[in-house]
């Protein structure tokens, strides 16, 4: 647009003089632009004939072909696969091109109760699942979104736990008037030199088992992207052979006490 970007920093140069250090970082942003856009039209473009490939693979009854029965399964399954990867492309493609927020409220009790509900049908009654809703307050923000991000946390924490573990959800405040949301697992825990990184895009801890897994490798930067888009901060605290706890920290300006503001006539 012709517009040029630079970067400023200030820097303490001598008693009395400052040192101002301009980077151009136009082509930068560009190039950025460049990469979000192609990944963003790549999944969009992939929708479609998956959609068809989804289609003529429902059609087929393995009754009709038994000899064919472990490769349509297969088939279901990697398609299935690859339309939860475009899905999750197009969710970071959206949460990258967004800089604002929503200020709605996010009434905390019915999506805690959702969020159980999930851990229950993805772990199909395999593991014991608890909520405690110990803020007694709500957040303010994208509904949408930190649900999305919440649930992330709690299929991981499903996934990656045997059957016969727990997965806890706990709502509560934090001290400096913010409230915090974490999911916990019995599950087998993440050696501390990857924590750091367990964020980026398709990083996994054991190269082995994502196909097993069902993930996409894309969860947790979806996380990320959104707790950075409502100022909040995700920490995780893991003990290998023990299990692990991920929590996003939200400031006071994210939340909303419950019964404060005035109640709606009924219509
Ligand atoms: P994936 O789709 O592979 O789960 P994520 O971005 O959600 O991708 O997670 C990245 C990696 O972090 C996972 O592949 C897994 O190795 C590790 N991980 C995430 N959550 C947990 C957990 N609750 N317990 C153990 N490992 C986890």
């Amino acid at each position: 647009d012709g517009r040029v970007h630079l970067h400023l920093r200030l820097l303490p140069y001598s008693e009395d003089l400052w040192l101002l250090v301009a980077r151009d970082v136009t082509q930068l942003l560009h190039l950025e632009r460049m990469r979000r856009d192609f990944v963003a039209n790549v999944s969009h473009e992939l929708r479609t004939p998956l959609t068809v490939v989804h289609g003529y693979l429902d059609m087929l009854d393995p009754e009709d072909h038994p000899e064919w029965a472990t490769a349509l399964a297969e088939m279901r399954r990697q398609s299935q696969r690859m339309a939860r990867l475009v899905e999750d492309l197009l969710t970071l493609s959206r949460l990258e091109s967004r800089d604002s927020l929503p200020e709605e409220p996010v009434e905390m009790a019915p999506l805690l109760a959702s969020l159980a509900r999930e851990a229950a049908a993805l772990g199909q009654g395999r593991h014991a699942v608890e909520v405690r809703d110990e803020a007694g307050c709500d957040l303010l923000g994208s509904p949408q979104d930190l649900h999305s991000a919440f649930s992330n946390l709690v299929a991981n924490a499903v996934r990656y736990t045997p059957a016969g573990g727990t997965v806890r959800i706990v709502f509560a405040r934090e001290d400096g008037g913010g409230a915090a949301l974490s999911v916990e697992d019995t599950g087998p825990g993440i050696p501390a030199e990857h924590i750091p990184r367990l964020t980026e895009r398709f990083y996994r801890v054991s190269a082995s088992r994502p196909r097993e897994s069902g993930g996409t490798g894309l969860g947790l930067s979806i996380v990320k992207h959104v707790l950075g888009l409502h100022q909040a901060r995700l920490s995780i605290d893991s003990r290998v052979g023990h299990g692990s706890r991920f929590t996003c920290h939200f400031g006071p300006e994210r939340v909303r006490m419950r019964h404060d503001g005035p109640v709606a006539a009924p219509a």
